[in-house]
Order: structure tokens, then sequence, then C-alpha cells
């Protein structure tokens, strides 16, 4: 218990604190109306990403649902076909399932992915009315097809065998079109 002094001045100087606050600047978001930018590196919704081609990158490995701490995701492999490719290697992800009821967006399943096959974008407005639709299936989570992208299943097109595949995927053609330059000896005569 305080003095009667302190009794006397508390509501007062409580008082004090509203009336300083009615001048400040205000600062409440207007959310959903106008959203603000997240940091860059915000943990969001994933995505499953593509090659260059439009073939999927996941192998259907299950890293990513063993690595999950919420046990969020369920993965089945399957084999591909020369007649059905979804993925340029032998294995792809038949069904990928992320429950968003369990995910707490920790990014470890991110971390465990050894193709980069996923990844999480910005996106955070997850809630929903009903149960079944936080269950995000695979054609929620893979990413658009972009200008040059083709639907699977096709063919490889960046490359006829892996290592043609891969360096299609990360060298220009034109590059890749062009004699390497011969190595620089350093030796002059
Ligand atoms: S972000 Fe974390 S909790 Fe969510 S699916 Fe990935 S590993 Fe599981
Ligand atoms: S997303 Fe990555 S870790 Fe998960 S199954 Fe596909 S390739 Fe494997």
């Amino acid at each position: 218990m305080g003095t009667i002094k302190e009794d006397y001045w508390d509501p007062i100087a409580g008082f004090g604190v509203t009336f300083r606050t009615m001048f400040r600047k205000v600062v409440t978001e207007q959310y959903p109306f106008e959203k603000l930018p997240t940091a860059p590196r915000f943990h969001g919704r994933h995505q499953l990403n593509r090659w260059p081609d439009g073939l999927e990158k996941c192998i259907g490995c299950e890293l990513c649902a063993w690595a999950c701490p919420a046990d969020a995701i369920y993965v089945e492999g399957a084999s591909n076909t020369e007649e059905e490719r979804f993925s340029p290697g032998e294995r792809y992800g038949r069904v990928y399932q992320i429950n968003y009821l369990r995910c707490i967006l920790c990014g470890l399943c991110i971390e465990a992915c050894p193709t980069r096959a996923l990844t999480m974008t910005n996106e955070y407005e997850l809630a929903d009315n009903n149960r079944a639709d936080l269950i995000y299936e695979k054609s929620d989570l893979l990413a658009p097809l972009l200008p040059g992208m083709e639907q699977p299943p096709h063919p490889m097109r960046l490359g006829a065998d892996d290592k043609a595949y891969y360096l299609g995927a990360f060298v220009p053609e034109s590059v890749l079109s062009d004699p390497l330059p011969e190595p620089e000896t350093g030796v002059t005569s």
C-alpha cells in the first residue's frame, strides 16, 4: 500500500498517459484493406517449384516429411516413365500434401529438400472456415506455369540426358552453343 500522497497522484498520472497518447500519430494498420509487405524472408505458404520447361523439381524423396517436427507433410513418390514424365529424374511426387492445421511455418522442411523443390512464399492469409480446405494438395502448392513452361507430363525439353538437362537449366542456350574459350596458360613467348 502506498502513501496517501501516492494514492492521490497515481490516477492523475494514469490519465496523463491517456492525454498524451491522444495527440500521438495513430499506428493502427488497416488490414485487410491495406496490406503491408512482409519481411523478404518471411515464412509463408509453401510452393513446389518447377524447372524452366515446366517439369517439377520434387523427386518424391520424403525428406521434407521426415524433417517436419509437426508431421504436417505427406508425400507419396512414384516412378516417371518415358511416356509420362513429371520430373527430370527417376521419381516424382505423385501425392504431396501439407496440413496447415499442423504446420508451424518453421521452415525445416525447405532446409531438408535436396532439390530446392520446396520453398516458402510470403503469403500469410491461410485462415479458412473448415478443416478440410487447410490440407493443401499438390495442385494448390505447385508454382504457376511461367512463359515457356509446359504442363507436365512431357519429355525433358532442356536436354536429352541428365547432364545436358541440368546444364540447360542453369546455363543460357547462347553460352552453351558457343565453343568454350581456350584456357589462358599465362606463358608468353
Ligand atoms: S514449415 Fe515446419 S511445420 Fe510446416 S511443414 Fe515445414 S517443417 Fe513442417
Ligand atoms: S519437396 Fe523436396 S524433400 Fe520433399 S519430397 Fe520433394 S524433393 Fe523430397
